[in-house]
């Protein structure tokens, strides 16, 4: 989607690196991070927020996603955080789960 920065990562408009991509998403390391580990897992898909997905097969990938990002960068012990709307601190309206380890600030 146009104007979307993250359909813009996706699409490899400002060279991001990935910490993994997939079929169904990419894993990126948070601009901002609030925490000594800060990921973002982005649909490749342009999806609003979670109130717009209703692809269960979506879903459950982009959990096993988490599992796979978390493996890779070996964390074992995590947590995981879905801003879905303005009031709940949603910035960037195209779904992305964090995921977050070590002194978490959010
Ligand atoms: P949220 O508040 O849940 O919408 O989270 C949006 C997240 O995207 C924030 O933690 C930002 O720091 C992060 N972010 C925004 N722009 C970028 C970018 N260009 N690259 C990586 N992370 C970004
Ligand atoms: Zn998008």
């Amino acid at each position: 989607m146009e104007d979307c920065i993250f359909c813009k990562i996706i699409n490899g408009e400002f060279n991001t690196e990935f910490v993994l991509e997939n079929e169904f998403a990419v894993v990126f390391k948070d601009i901002n991070p609030k925490a000594d580990t800060h990921l973002l897992v982005v649909p490749r898909k342009h999806v609003e927020s979670l109130n717009e997905l209703d692809d269960e097969i979506l879903l459950g990938k982009l959990m096993i996603t988490v599992k796979e990002a978390t493996k890779k960068v070996g964390l074992k012990s995590y947590r995981t955080v879905i801003n879905t709307g303005k009031e709940a601190g949603q910035e960037v309206f195209h779904l992305h789960i964090h995921i977050l380890a070590g002194n978490i600030k959010l």
